[in-house]
């Protein structure tokens, strides 16, 4: 029932078992074959101790720091026999450095996130360009360069950042169809094929068009942050500047808007939190809504993919991207309430899980507008329901992180030498292929809402009437 994709010859270090975590080791489990008891757990927490004993399976209780990395990982990632995998699904232990070590002795790596070292996230000396996910994802672009090839690693590998950018080039492949566009399909490999079959469909941008509905059994209480996944991730990513890929087509900016100096420039950030900062996009279901602009290494790597350059080098096209994000409502109040709080976390944190939720679903997909059709969401509607049903220890929004790493584990298996690679430059079929099970209904709708319906309304609106789909009519002021 459950297909096998390949055999791990040696050890899986898991660091970090918190929400994803869990969800992922059944699907290991599931479909690859390997040594139970060659599998470790790298973790801190008390309370996972005791599920980890009664399966017989290591658990190495430390919480990786710059110091201690390399004295936990290295007897865990030398010398040892047949090829290992390091599924890194913690919240901060810094991807890079980890990523590093393991590709030096010859592991396979993943993650789902480029998490810094402690400390990045919150750093009142650091300015908030030096913040962002962009300076985040150059460290690594850096590294990319420096060791070129070699040993796989797979950066940023979840629902998003990961799955969506595979949605996006099926959403482009059912655009050029469905538009009657004459085209061959890209090569898993032709980043430029890719990049100018986006603009030749003439999409201006992409939102991560996410609706989370999931539902507590009991009301939130005060004091609380509530979430269904890692609350401690969801705040320091809302604490991070907001910040999105910036598309060629955009008139206008923010006056808050700041770029980058260095790098490949494909983004721009707002001098303000993304949890507090609101954007206008639309998911199947209902309709019309708010997102919060949250940052993401989707949101500046898909805009980077997608950028067509002529022969000096000149950007000739780039889409606007970015995460537009509504949280589930217990999620929505309990950022309300931090905020209110002088941005003060509350005391008690809490994931969510399956058990503790009655119903809802995580609709989280890619809304792509500016084209012929106007916009066209192509996503995963997964069901609370259906979650339960197809895998254990997950709700709807882990199931679509957790198979997302499944699939990019299989990618990896497959592609053992391929270097340092994001979601974007591996094959969106394959990867689609596997993770298809998971995701509940996969579907593409269209739309001919923009973010212009109903305005100007009461009062005065300061919008842009001839492009609808201009950065400065989707930011809410
Ligand atoms: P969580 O907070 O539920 O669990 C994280 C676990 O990691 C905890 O058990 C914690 O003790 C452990 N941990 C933290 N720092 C560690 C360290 N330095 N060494 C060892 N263990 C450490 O988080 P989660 O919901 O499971 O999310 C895990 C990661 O996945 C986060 O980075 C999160 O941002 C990311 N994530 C990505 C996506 C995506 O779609 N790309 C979606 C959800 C979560």
């Amino acid at each position: 029932e459950h297909p096998i994709y390949g055999e791990i010859t040696g050890p899986i270090i898991m660091i970090g078992f918190g929400s994803i975590g869990r969800g992922t080791l059944p699907l290991i489990e599931r479909h690859f074959k390997f040594d139970m008891s060659r599998l470790v757990v790298i973790d801190p927490r008390e309370d996972i101790a005791d599920y980890l004993q009664s399966r017989n399976i290591q658990h190495i209780r430390a919480h990786l720091t710059k110091e201690n990395y390399k004295d936990v990982m290295k007897p865990l990632v030398k010398g040892v026999e047949g090829q290992g995998f390091c599924v890194n699904l913690s919240v901060d232990a810094s991807s890079v450095e980890l990523m590093k070590l393991c590709r030096k002795y010859g592991m396979l790596y993943i993650d789902t996130v480029v998490e810094p070292w402690p400390g990045f996230y919150f750093d009142t000396d650091a300015d908030n360009s030096a913040r962002t996910n962009y300076t985040l994802r150059e460290t690594m672009l850096k590294e990319k360069a420096k060791r070129p090839g070699g040993t796989t690693a797979v950066s940023t590998c979840g629902a998003n950042p990961g799955m969506v950018s595979w949605f996006v080039k099926q959403a482009l492949v059912n655009l050029a169809h469905d538009t009657g566009l004459e085209f061959e399909e890209p090569a898993a490999d032709d980043r430029e094929g890719w990049a100018r079959l986006m603009q030749t469909l003439g999409v201006k941008g992409v939102h991560i068009a996410e609706r989370d509905t999931q539902r507590a059994k009991e009301p939130k209480p005060f004091n609380t942050f509530w979430n269904t996944w890692s609350v401690e991730g969801f705040i320091a990513e809302g604490m991070q500047p907001a910040e999105l890929g910036w598309g060629s087509h955009e008139k206008w900016m923010p006056k808050n808007a700041k770029k980058q100096k260095k790098g490949r420039k494909a983004a721009i950030f707002l001098d303000q939190p993304g949890a507090t900062t609101r954007v206008r996009t639309w998911c199947p279901t209902l309709g019309a809504q708010y997102g919060l602009l949250v940052t993401h290494n989707e949101a500046i790597s898909i805009s980077d993919y997608f950028t067509v350059r002529d022969k000096r080098g000149n950007i000739d096209f780039r889409p606007t991207c970015h995460y537009a994000y509504h949280p589930c409502n217990d999620a929505v109040l309990s950022l309300y309430e931090m905020f209110g709080n002088g941005g003060n976390a509350q005391p008690v944190q809490h994931v969510l899980t399956e058990d503790e939720l009655i119903d809802g679903s995580d609709e989280l997909g890619v809304l792509l507008y500016g084209h012929e059709k106007n916009a066209y969401w192509y996503g995963s509607r997964l069901t609370l329901e259906e979650a339960r049903k197809l895998a254990p220890n997950q709700n709807a929004t882990g199931l679509q992180v957790s198979s997302a790493v499944l699939s990019g584990m299989v990618w990896a298996l497959e592609n053992p030498q391929a270097g340092i690679v994001e979601a974007d430059e591996v094959d969106y079929r394959r990867c689609l292929n596997i993770q298809r099970r998971y995701l509940g209904a996969v579907e593409g709708h269209y739309t001919d809402w923009t973010p212009l319906d109903g305005r100007p309304g009461l009062f005065p609106d300061d919008i842009d009437k001839d492009d609808a789909w201009q950065f400065r009519n989707i930011l809410v002021r």
